[in-house]
Order: structure tokens, then sequence, then C-alpha cells
């Protein structure tokens, strides 16, 4: 068969050992997964009521998923058409990378960051250019330097995954001035919801301003929702009529819409979840100050530390002791892992197993 050139050289997404198989292995009887950045807390009792009355099983979804389009564009005071659902935001960044990525043109991105802008720009054949971050933030001006008349589309990716720095407003929107308006900016705020500092800046309402940006959200994180599969995409009308065509016309299905509705309307229980958040980075944070152990200060549910030994080392330690994490291998950090912040008490048991990892290796030196 004749495939793409590129798509012999990707490998499938890795998903981590699932909790089951860990509990086997290593005989456990708990296991505390932070590897995903997922909401320790579930999501709002709302959703489960939503969802529980929902019979019509052989009826298609609604694909312009109106009652959600209508909820989110109240939400955010925007016009419906200015959004895009995906099945997870995910999706719609592969919407985006088959509707402007192409050979012959490049896109513009960070590195490390979230790998799905990567690897759906080898799938559609364009140049990519990568620009290192500096500190762990993005290098708005080396991103700048690196595009040019043949750049579709750039990614910023704020707060970062994997290391949790945000972009201030003053230099956000100095980057924005500067980018062609033939290139479209994609502002992925994952962990929008999350965001504490105070020189943050108000992304939809600079999608008036800029008609060449679209921001992305989600409501697989702070919202709890990831295993419905639900994002959006927020831009102006002529953005968001130009990807329609690259979107599945059934992309979000029924259930994923209401959970969605639901959540959207327990803003209580969002900032419950972004004021627990703080106080766990605020247990990591004092656990790394204790133990000179270098981090990126996060505006995110998760925390990069540099533990100064191969990442695989300090994972798989935690590993054998019920605790999953990502590893800094595969994140671009080979001395690092990244932790998902927990509740209160899954916090205290990780640093708890991390000291233990520090004391021996300590005593090993
Ligand atoms: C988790 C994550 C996403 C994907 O979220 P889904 O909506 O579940 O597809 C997108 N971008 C970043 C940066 C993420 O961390």
């Amino acid at each position: 068969m004749r495939w793409k050139d590129q798509i012999l050289k990707l490998t499938p997404y890795q998903p981590g050992k699932s909790t089951d198989e860990v509990k086997k292995q290593y005989q456990l009887e708990r296991i505390v997964k932070l590897a995903s950045n997922e909401n320790p807390s579930g999501c709002s009792n709302k959703v489960k009521e939503a969802v529980q009355n929902m019979a019509k099983y052989a009826i298609y979804p609604d694909g312009y998923a109106t009652n959600l389009r209508n909820a989110l564009s109240e939400f955010l005071k925007v016009k419906p058409e200015q959004l895009i659902f995906g099945n997870g935001s995910d999706e719609i960044i592969l919407i985006i990378a088959r509707a402007l990525l192409r050979p012959g043109y490049n896109t513009v991105m960070a590195t490390p960051t979230f790998p799905q802008y990567r690897h759906n720009a080898i799938i559609e054949g364009a140049e990519i250019r990568e620009v290192p971050l500096i500190n762990g933030e993005h290098d708005l001006d080396g991103m700048l330097n690196a595009i040019d008349e043949k750049t579709n589309v750039v990614w910023v990716c704020s707060p970062n995954n994997p290391t949790g720095a945000y972009i201030s407003e003053s230099k956000l929107i100095a980057f924005l001035q500067e980018v062609p308006k033939e290139t479209l900016v994609v502002l992925d705020e994952a962990y929008y919801e999350y965001v504490v500092a105070q020189d943050y800046y108000n992304s939809i309402r600079l999608t008036e301003n800029f008609d060449n940006l679209i921001v992305l959200r989600t409501f697989s994180k702070i919202y709890g929702l990831a295993s419905f599969r639900v994002g959006y995409g927020v831009s102006n009308a002529n953005v968001i009529r130009a990807l329609e065509p690259a979107r599945e016309p059934f992309n979000v299905n029924s259930f994923a819409q209401v959970a969605a509705i639901a959540a959207l309307g327990d803003q209580e229980f969002v900032q419950a979840c972004s004021e627990q958040n703080r106080k766990g980075l605020e247990q990591f944070y004092t656990f790394c100050h204790d133990h000179n152990l270098s981090y990126t200060p996060s505006q995110g549910n998760f925390i990069l530390i540099d533990f100064n030994v191969e990442g695989n080392e300090v994972f798989q330690y935690l590993l054998e002791r019920g605790y999953i994490v990502r590893s800094g291998n595969a994140l671009g950090f080979p001395t690092s892992v990244r932790i998902t912040v927990g509740s209160e008490e899954e916090n205290t048991g990780i640093i708890g197993v991390l000291k233990q990892f520090l004391t021996e290796k300590a005593a090993l030196s």
C-alpha cells in the first residue's frame, strides 16, 4: 500500500500502564494515578444526574451541539457561531492541522510542549519548526523569528504542558501584534481554569481584536470530564466557518454534550477545585524547597520537578509503590518527572515516598 511516508515513521500514542496492570505486577492494593492531569475530585454531581436520564441511545447526537453551544456562548459572552466543538480539544488540534497544514508550508511551536501539535503536523506533511523553551517558558521572540510567509499555524500552549509556565498579558499581546495575519495562532488553554496569575490575559476578549487567533479549552481537566471527550475552540466566525468542514458531523457524542452543559452550570465546583489545586501545589513547593529541588512554578494542575537523576528512576520507584506519574524522559526533561496535583492525602502520600527516595539515594552516595 502507498502509505504517506511520514505515517510509517510515527508510533501510536503509548498509553501509560493501567492501574490494574500495575496492581497485579507489583501486588499493590491501592494505586494513585497522578499522570494525566485528571481532576482528583472527579466531576460535579450535577453531571451524574444529567447523564443518568439519557435513554435515546439509538439517536445520533446533535451535530451542531446546539444546547451546549448556546450555554457556552452565554457563559463566555461570544456569539454561537464563534464556537467549534471537538471530541476533546485533541480533535480540534487535528481539525486545525487538517484544514491548514500541508507540504510546502510550515508550522511553529515550542519544545517541549504538548505533543499533539507536532504529531498532527507530521501527518499532514508540513515542515515543523520547534523553538526551545527558555526556563520552561515559550520563547515568543524566537517563535516570531521562526515565522515566515509559509507559516500557516503557530501553536502556543499557556499554561504550557509539561512545565506549567504561563505567558503574561503584555507578552502575549506584543506577540499577537507581530504575527502575520495569514498565520493562525492557536492558543491552547487546557488549564485555563487553574490559572491564578494576576497578569494573565483574557484570551476570549483577545479573539475580538485578533482575527487570526483561536483559543482552545477543554472539559477534560478542571471540569473532570476526560472520559466524555469534549473540548472547544473560540475564534471569530470566519475562522470557525473555514474549520467546520474539516470536522466530522457527529464528533461530540450526546452524553458529552449533556455532561458539559451540566458541568458548566456548576462553577462553584470549578472554583473549589481551583482553590484545592493551589493548596496542593503549595505542598509540592514546600517539599521542593525543603529538599533543594528545582521546579517550574505552575499555573496548571501539575508540577514538573527536577530530581537530578534519570527521570525514569524516580518514575519506577514511585510505580513500585503505587504512584503513577509521567517520566520526564517522555516529555523532553530527562531528569524530571511530571506529577499531577492530587487530593491533599494523595499529595502527602506521594511526597512521603519521594522523601524516602531521596533518603535512600543520599545513603547510597
Ligand atoms: C490535556 C490537554 C489537551 C487535551 O485535552 P482533551 O480535551 O482531553 O483532548 C490539550 N492540550 C493540552 C495542553 C493538554 O494538556
